[in-house]
């Protein structure tokens, strides 16, 4: 017997990771390169080589109980302080090793901050489109979902919608940016309006707000387009960090918190974290990889590639008539379907070998994520059925 919370989840399951498994089967059915599988974040270039040579450094040299022992719940004093020099190198910050919390993924460090932070009832805000697993993170901890209807223009926030809703009851605000699905990055003028709205609502309300800015797709930014530390724009902010897509390590499960001192409740707050890290039995984040990141910090795989899969793919599908707000990172594209139905829309995509996810995954129907996170040729081979699926609705 389940629970019954269980049981709705197993019911719903993870629709991309579903058409994840299916692309496998159609891959074996047709042929791997007959199949244009957009379907899942997973990285596709290699993590780069020093990764393998601290792995390798490591198991040689490093006293086998240092490396596989229990650390600190928060992790190893040394990785904190290296990760919080990098980011006052990066970002001009004030932190150090007390402010960072070694964590199992930007997954565990969303995880670790609801549940020191949400009491049941308490209202998190996500904006769509968004990361569809917040649901599931919000309801572990009987957090209220409370949605801002996407800004279609832009795919930055939906300003005027916000700030209707944020409410005595908002505890949290939960950003993306560079954004999955969409690859949008909000620019410096939407980080201080969203302050700015944030700031007043706690004076007007006497509450803290805390706005979780979750970052695993930093480092993939296209051009020279800027990103802004949150950080450095609003007090109660926290950063969840995560390796799995700058160093292609989705596996490893290794990311890390930024909890600044200047926080409100900033002491209760970490503790809280470091508690909630350990009794959501994560305990710890995996010490060898985190010893991993004081050896590589500053490293990244060869991020370029996604950038070209973006350039071939957005002015190819935007030559065919596709429209698309250009992504500025990530390696994803949120194109609009070509009928208002997306589900029925990817559907029919599979018989064109194309395996796409429906905008509704991600609260914004009438849309579909492309993952470009692929080879260059499965995204150059896949034109011509994209060029075939238009045809066949604008015949
Ligand atoms: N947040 C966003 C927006 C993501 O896209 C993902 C993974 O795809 C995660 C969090 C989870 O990342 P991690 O593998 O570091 O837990």
């Amino acid at each position: 017997m389940i629970s019954e919370k269980m049981k709705v989840l197993v019911k719903n399951g993870s629709a991309i990771r579903a058409m994840f498994e299916e692309g496998k089967i159609m891959a074996a059915k047709y042929g791997k390169d007959n199949i244009y599988d957009f379907s899942l974040g997973n990285p596709s270039i290699v993590p780069p080589a020093c990764v393998r040579e601290a792995i390798v450094d490591l198991a040689e040299n490093e006293p086998e109980m240092e490396l596989h022992g229990y650390p600190n719940n928060a992790g190893f004093e040394d990785v904190r302080q290296a990760v919080a020099d990098y980011t006052n190198k990066s970002f001009g910050t004030h932190l150090d090793a007390s402010n960072i919390i070694m964590t199992v993924g930007a997954a565990g460090g969303i995880n670790v901050t609801l549940k020191a932070i949400i009491n049941p009832g308490d209202e998190v805000m996500v904006i769509a489109p968004y990361f569809g697993e917040y649901d599931n993170y919000i309801s572990n901890f009987d957090g209220v979902k409370v949605m801002v209807n996407a800004d279609l223009e832009r795919f930055s926030i939906n300003f005027e919608d916000f700030e209707s809703k944020v409410s005595p009851k908002t505890r949290c605000v939960i950003i993306n940016t560079p954004n999955n699905p969409t690859g949008a990055v909000y620019t410096e003028d939407d980080i201080k309006k969203l302050a700015d709205i944030l700031n007043r609502k706690q004076s007007e309300y006497g509450t803290s707000i805390y706005l979780f800015s979750d970052e695993p797709y930093r480092e993939i930014a296209f051009g020279k387009v800027d990103i802004p530390y949150i950080v450095n724009y609003y007090k109660n902010t926290v950063v969840g960090y995560s390796y799995s897509k700058s160093l292609s390590l989705p596996g490893e499960r290794i990311g890390y918190l930024v909890v600044p001192s200047e926080l409100d409740d900033f002491r209760e707050v970490l503790d809280a974290m470091v508690v909630a890290n350990r009794i959501l039995g994560f305990v710890n984040a995996p010490t060898l990889m985190q010893k991993v990141v004081k050896k590589v910090i500053g490293s990244t795989s060869d991020l370029s590639v996604y950038e070209q899969n973006k350039d071939i793919l957005y002015k190819a599908l935007t030559d065919i008539g596709y429209e698309c707000v250009e992504p500025k990172g990530t390696f994803y594209m949120f194109p609009k379907a070509l009928i208002p139905d997306d589900k029925e829309f990817c559907k029919k995509a599979k018989e064109f070998r194309l395996i796409i996810v429906p905008g509704s995954n991600f609260a914004c129907p009438g849309y579909f994520r492309i993952a470009y996170c692929v080879d260059k040729k499965t995204v150059e081979n896949s034109i011509q059925s994209f060029k075939d699926l238009y045809e066949f609705y604008k015949k």
